[in-house]
């Protein structure tokens, strides 16, 4: 465990708060010890009110931060002395603490604070630090963990049993440590959660945290339990079309689509393949904090209409005892264990697969050490049931206002870096569907850098590069929904009588064939899209419209038109609805530079301006306007709608 703490960059922080936020972020930085949310600081502070009054405030993690990134914003101040004598009350309901805790904040807009902050009140020290380190979750779900805890940390913590988060854990600890504490006391071990270090100063607090998390690996290295080997050799080259089976399966019992993402490397696929895979992985997650992502780890094995009806029953059996059976989450599973397919997580979009991704990533370490240090043992079924229906994370599901058109739905794009193809990309992420961009400008890797996006550099015009891409994008989130054929070139002006074969092959190559390609390979996929499949053709008004010089390029958009036509009598019975849109005048392109627009606007005669508006309304087509009727012919106004073909050039007098 390292120790971080950097006198140069403390120096940046001045005040308390200040401190506050860097070593929250040290905190932060380490993986084994806080996770996607996971751990909270506080810090008690002294401020004058409006009226020029001193208010003790504590001012502690806000929902929604992380605190590798937090700041000052991210600490929500509470008035201390109320959260005091809330501490003291008998017992106060989840929705009743939230309640208090935001009606005793100074800020109305601050974020709510976190759901351990009557815990954090009720500790008599300036700096709390608390994190759900892997270390600590090893040890304390291990056989004789109580034992194992005091003999690594003798009298300098305070030791809690196992409680569900909330109002009666901060009650029991506020007593713990009344009864326990001592001179030496530097932290408190919440068994089966975490752990608390604190001082009166954020360096102290700090450094303690690291030593006791310290102590604690150097125990499981001492019982030769920290070094894991991997038996099974990763798994490079997934099966796509069962992960796409899988999601389709998985999104049916969840009731909306989802995002799979899966892990295969050693790590992964040597857990999948133990043979006390099933007993272990069933056992609970690793923390509370876990939970509500991580749900119920399901059965190992590749029959999985089999397991996902078994853990619907698992569901339907505990539904009874629930404190609040209305608001019960969905009944999808969230980590999949397959022997070939990896560790599967599932989430409503590729973010949240991509913390299920990390929290599991962890967790398997964890269950791996646990298992060398005489067994993990987690939470019996029915603390993980009662933390799973727990009002306050029901709250937070429930605050999240409605879903964005394609959450958990995937699109594929080509020609994606630029144009036309960009903007599809940044409508389609912006309507919540997970994005795999392709093209062959290298540029697509990083355009964006989120959970969300996949960029690979791909020339359409290489076949086998091309199924590769497809491949690689759909195994990355778990399945195709939609898909956008874009990429397309636009030769400069020639005459059929100047035309050479070679260009016209070109621009079929790309234009046409790579179409085809797409097509063909990405069939198997849309037709096990929860949603059923969608695909939208870039056409153009030279369908409609030709004019003269382009013979090769509207040749393809018309043979392009034509296939789609194919495609919707196709694959009208899988549920697959294909349209073209029949673009012009759309002059923020890669085609258009502005010697080319100058150029075309010279020869009518034109300004600039003028050109860009030479049609029936008057009006500029822009990228993003075709992008968002790209999106709409995916949605529900268009349900109903296959084969059609869409203009969208402001009106052309020859189309109409
Ligand atoms: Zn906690």
């Amino acid at each position: 465990m390292k120790n971080l703490w950097d006198d140069n960059e403390a120096k940046q922080y001045s005040d308390e708060l200040g401190l506050r936020v860097y070593t929250s972020r040290l905190l932060g930085r380490d993986t084994t010890l806080v996770l996607h949310g996971g751990g909270n600081t506080s810090v008690k502070i002294t401020q004058k009110n409006i009226v020029g009054e001193d208010v003790d405030l504590l001012c502690v993690k806000g929902s929604g931060w992380d605190l590798e990134t937090i700041d000052r914003p991210g600490f929500p101040a509470v008035k201390l002395d109320h959260l005091i004598k809330l501490a003291k009350l008998e017992s106060l309901s989840d929705p009743q603490m939230v309640n208090e805790l935001r009606t005793h904040m100074t800020d109305a807009a601050a974020p709510t604070p976190s759901v351990e902050a009557i815990l954090h009140a009720t500790l008599p020290y300036k700096f709390v630090d608390h994190t759900h380190a892997d270390a600590l979750v090893t040890i304390t779900n291990t056989p004789n963990g109580l034992q194992k805890i005091k003999q690594i940390y003798g009298d300098t913590i305070v030791i809690v049993p196992y409680i569900m988060p909330g109002f009666d854990l901060a009650r029991l600890c506020a007593i713990e440590f009344e009864k326990q504490h001592n001179a030496n006391t530097i932290g408190m071990v919440l068994m089966n959660h975490g752990i608390f270090s604190f001082a009166d100063d954020a360096k102290t607090s700090y450094e303690r945290m690291i030593k006791l998390v310290g102590m604690a690996e150097d125990y499981i290295k001492s019982q030769s339990a920290w070094e894991l080997d991997y038996d099974t050799p990763a798994n490079n080259s997934a099966d796509a079309l069962a992960l796409a089976a899988l999601r389709r399966d998985i999104s049916k019992a969840a009731g909306f689509p989802v995002v799979l993402r899966s892990q295969r490397d050693a790590k992964a696929m040597s857990f999948c393949n133990r043979s006390d895979v099933s007993k272990i992985a069933q056992q609970g997650p690793a923390t509370p904090d876990h939970v509500i992502r991580t749900k119920r780890l399901p059965q190992v094995g590749r029959d999985v209409a089999g397991y996902v009806e078994t853990y619907k029953n698992y569901f339907n059996q505990h539904a009874s005892d629930a404190r609040e059976p209305k608001t019960m989450v969905d009944p999808a599973p969230r980590v999949i264990l397959d022997k070939t397919l990896g560790m599967i997580s599932v989430g409503k979009s590729a973010k949240e697969a991509q913390i299920v991704t990390d929290i599991y990533d962890h967790t398997m370490d964890i269950i791996a050490r646990a298992e060398l240090m005489g067994g993990w043992q987690a939470l019996s079924a029915k603390d993980i049931f009662d933390m799973e229906y727990w009002d306050l994370e029901q709250a937070k599901l429930r605050k999240g206002g409605s879903a964005p058109q394609f959450q958990g739905e995937i699109a594929l794009i080509t020609g994606a870096a630029s144009g036309i193809g960009k903007a599809c990309v940044e409508s389609m992420l912006k309507r919540g569907a997970a994005v795999i961009a392709l093209d062959i400008d290298p540029k697509i890797e990083t355009l964006f850098k989120r959970a969300d996006y996949l960029g690979i550099t791909c020339d359409v015009a290489d076949e086998a590069k091309l199924i590769a891409a497809i491949k690689q994008g759909v195994t990355h989130f778990g399945g195709l929904d939609m898909v956008v054929l874009n990429a397309g070139i636009f030769p400069g002006g020639k005459r059929i009588d100047s035309l050479s074969s070679e260009e016209w092959r070109k621009v079929m190559t790309i234009n046409l064939d790579a179409n085809l390609v797409l097509m063909r390979e990405t069939y198997p996929f849309l037709k096990l899209a929860p949603k059923g499949g969608r695909v939208v053709a870039m056409g153009s008004k030279n369908v409609p419209a030709p004019g003269p010089g382009a013979v090769a390029y509207s040749a393809t958009k018309a043979a392009l038109t034509q296939m789609t036509r194919i495609a919707a009598l196709e694959w009208g019975a899988d549920n697959i609805r294909i349209n073209t849109l029949h673009p012009d005048c759309v002059f923020d392109t890669g085609i258009w530079t502005d010697e080319v627009l100058a150029a075309r606007a010279k020869h009518y005669g034109l300004t600039v301006e003028q050109y860009k508006r030479k049609n029936v309304l008057k009006t500029e087509v822009t990228s993003h306007d075709v992008a968002e009727l790209t999106c709409e012919l995916c949605g529900p106004l268009f349900a109903k709608t296959t084969a059609a073909q869409i203009p969208i050039d402001g009106g052309n007098e020859r189309v109409i």
